[in-house]
């Protein structure tokens, strides 16, 4: 579709660069280079290629209607539409116009950490990479899945990557992403004045389904003023992490606290309180009551931390 890009770019050596430095596997760096390249194989780029005789068809397999340009898969079909919508970035770009996707990656790479929060360009290019595999898995293994469901696999590999990696300029910036408003500590800080914070995790044993949840609150000064604890039984880890931040929040309720800052190390459960997107099938309901508990409080927020600055328990 936009063969015309890639030339555009090709001498551009500092864009080059940044695709090299994305801080993704490199899996999905090359595919991204690929695709920036205008040589990922899509029905339409094969059926251009061999003059017509891909046996075929340009068409896309998906919804069958439009001629499978890259751009058709990762942004224009009504899947990757519905998948742009729940992802949170709140992104429906326009068919008319579109430049092609290395000159839309250029664009995007410019507002990294400007328009776009610190690590947004590697979510995305999860997200992309995660579009091109669901299609392939749809093309060459009849393998269907939801728009939710691919989110859900692509926010939790990103999630993943970024907990495994070691890269401390990484996570406090993902850390930056879930809470702009607030700085990103090595370690534990205590909360401004007035505040109150609570620190608040699960632990879950996926062999005997045991789980339990606890929650610590201090003030200003560090102290610890509160908490409480909980065991049951539960099916995932992110029911258990959500569960954790709603004892915090009935334990402020019960407290009398308003002014509360809740911090947990689950990115995903951060992530989904902070967008509203309640995607996780498991652990939906916990969140929509959580949203609907801490509506009354004067002030609230929900951020990521890492691990480290999540101790419950000294
Ligand atoms: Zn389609």
């Amino acid at each position: 579709m936009q063969a015309s890009s890639s030339n555009d770019l090709s001498s551009d050596t500092h864009f080059w660069k940044t695709i090299w430095n994305l801080k993704t596997p490199p899996k999905i760096r090359s595919f991204i280079w690929k695709a920036c390249r205008n040589i990922v194989p899509s029905n339409a780029l094969l059926f251009d290629r061999f003059h017509g005789q891909f046996k075929a068809g340009p068409k896309c397999p998906r919804c069958g209607e439009c001629s499978e340009s890259l751009e058709h898969v990762l942004f224009f079909c009504p899947f990757a539409q519905a998948v742009w919508k729940i992802s949170g970035f709140g992104y429906a770009p326009e068919i008319r116009g579109f430049p092609g996707f290395g000159l839309w990656w250029k664009k995007l790479s410019s507002l990294n950490g400007k328009g776009l929060f610190s690590d947004g360009l590697n979510l995305i290019s999860f997200l992309c990479w995660n579009l091109w595999k669901s299609r392939n898995g749809f093309v060459f293994s009849a393998m269907v899945e939801s728009p939710v469901q691919l989110w859900d696999r692509t926010f939790a590999s990103f999630e993943e990557f970024i907990s495994s990696s070691k890269n401390p300029i990484l996570s406090s910036s993902v850390r930056a992403s879930c809470s702009s408003s607030f700085p990103s500590p090595s370690s534990w800080l205590p909360p401004n004045y007035d505040f109150i914070k609570v620190n608040c995790d699960g632990a879950f044993d996926s062999a005997s389904g045991n789980a339990a949840a606890a929650c610590v609150f201090r003030d200003s000064s560090g102290h610890i003023i509160g908490g409480d604890t909980m065991v049951f039984s539960t099916s995932s880890a992110n029911v258990a992490k959500a569960l954790a931040i709603r004892l915090g929040i009935v334990t402020a309720i019960n407290a009398g606290w308003s002014r509360v800052i809740f911090e947990s190390d689950n990115l995903g459960v951060i992530f989904r309180l902070n967008s509203k997107a309640f995607i996780a099938w498991e652990s939906a309901a916990v969140e929509e009551d959580i949203m609907a508990l801490v509506e009354p409080f004067q002030s609230f927020s929900f951020c990521f931390v890492n691990r480290c600055c999540n101790k419950v328990a000294d």
